[in-house]
């Protein structure tokens, strides 16, 4: 989940992926639809003008919140202003800012923003998944810039999450999956956000049949690309389901495969231990198909990728977007990038150190330039000053790492993150009690007996 504040420190009258604002940014830009890159934008007064994709002013007013059901940005309709791909678009704030989209390989619509002007060109990746064939393919013209600061997606930049499989291998994997069991079976594929179409593509191709969804997710993909009408289905008569798992659908339960995209270092599919949760699943908590099966896919870069990408890009500076667990994590990936061979930051930058608060509320920017000059290898960390901040131009906290006598002494294989193999990255946390399991399971049962007694037909069991 991303942890950016939404200012590149560059271009300070650009607001990229944040749209809650104390003071107002002459720009906003959007990298995709995802939730937290569109914070502030469910905000029925919002109301400024947005450059995003095409197929991102195509989807963003037909996302539904998941919990609701309710369109979230509607209201926004107006606001979008959709730029091609590889089409640069200049704007004039304080001063004159050219940005130009190019493909993020992460879901339908995302966008890494090239951005130039005065201060130096920088490139902000939102969140992207970097194989190194997609980047040779498609980005293969950032080899021309010099890039000054890379702000770059770092989900996964942890010593656990250094190789994933490609896309392709995971797409061959749940297709080898799918074959492996009998036809009778229906398969539950959880796409439960935008960036798994290939999944249902797949399906098509191979099994000759489409996938259900809802009526509002049927809506969308089409809406965004009509190739879609041929993949997806309102009708549950399927084998295949992305759905909102609906009565018709229910019926299949004890003989459904759930398959569900995770991001982990895995080389084949495996079942999901009982004892974890999928926070992240469009399927009903008390729904229980015959077995889950985890399929590794990720739409964002492992370490290895990240550090390829880096090499590629050779920024001078690199400011990570996804920071999780503060100080500590920050120092952890400087370290592991620095051993992975990423030369950080090779001149000196104009850093500022952290916004300092008087007791009036106002906000103090110091140069930090003259105290790190001499860091060989600082890593940049964004965060915000708080909200009663009015008089800085701009809100990021931006921090240089002086390097320490600890990076050397401790490795990163004893301060590695948690192990998260078989979640998403920012959440799914673990059920430790025994007793909390427990308890879940009798609440299923309780909520299962609700559902069956409700159906004016019984259900066979
Ligand atoms: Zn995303
Ligand atoms: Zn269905």
């Amino acid at each position: 989940m991303s942890t950016f504040h939404g200012r590149i420190k560059e271009y300070p009258t650009l607001s990229i992926d944040h749209f809650i604002t104390t003071d107002t940014p002459k720009h906003y830009i959007l990298s995709h639809v995802h939730k937290d890159h569109t914070r502030g934008l469910e905000n029925i007064n919002f109301n400024q003008s947005i450059y995003c994709t095409e197929q991102t002013a195509l989807l963003l007013p037909l996302l539904e919140n998941r919990s609701t059901k309710q369109l979230m940005y509607k209201h926004l309709k107006q606001c979008l202003i959709p730029i091609p791909y590889h089409q640069p678009m200049t704007i004039t704030a304080d001063a004159t800012i050219k940005f130009t989209f190019l493909p993020a390989n992460h879901c339908p619509g995302a966008a890494l923003i090239l951005v130039e002007g005065k201060n130096g060109t920088v490139l902000y990746t939102g969140d992207m998944r970097a194989e190194p064939d997609f980047v040779k393919a498609e980005l293969d013209c950032l080899q021309s810039y010099r890039i000054k600061n890379l702000y770059m997606d770092t989900t996964c930049c942890y010593p656990d999450k250094r190789n994933f499989i490609s896309k392709t291998q995971s797409i061959n994997i749940l297709v080898n999956l799918i074959k492996s069991y009998p036809v009778t079976h229906h398969m539950y594929l959880d796409c439960w956000t935008v960036g798994y179409e290939e999944m249902w593509i797949s399906i098509t191709e191979n099994f000759g049949q489409k996938i259900h969804v809802s009526q509002q997710r049927y809506n969308m993909f089409c809406h965004a690309n009509s190739l879609f009408d041929d993949i997806l289905t309102t009708d549950p008569k399927t084998r295949f389901h992305s759905c909102h798992w609906d009565q018709e659908c229910y019926i299949h339960e004890e003989y459904t495969i759930s398959i569900h995209p995770k991001p982990n270092k895995n080389t084949k599919a495996f079942p999901h231990s009982p004892l974890r949760r999928l926070l992240n699943s469009d399927l009903p908590w008390d729904c229980e198909p015959l077995q889950r099966m985890i399929l590794p896919f990720s739409t964002h870069s492992s370490l290895s990728e990240i550090v390829f990408f880096h090499k590629f890009v050779k920024p001078s500076e690199f400011t990570p977007c996804v920071v999780r667990g503060g100080w500590k994590s920050l120092d952890q990936m400087r370290l592991l990038l620095s051993q992975e061979g990423c030369t950080l930051d090779t001149s000196p930058s104009l850093d500022v150190e952290p916004v300092l608060h008087d007791q009036q509320g106002s906000c103090q920017l110091r140069s930090s330039m003259d105290q790190h000059s001499s860091n060989p290898s600082s890593i940049n960390y964004l965060s915000s000053c708080n909200s009663s901040c009015t008089t800085t131009p701009y809100a990021p906290i931006i921090l240089s790492i002086p390097p320490t006598q600890d990076h050397v002494l401790v490795t990163p294989s004893i301060r590695q993150q948690p192990s998260l193999s078989e979640s998403e990255p920012d959440n799914e946390p673990f059920i430790t009690k025994e007793n909390t399991y427990k308890l879940l399971k009798s609440m299923k049962r309780l909520q299962k007996k609700r559902r069956l007694g409700s159906k004016n037909n019984p259900i066979p069991l």
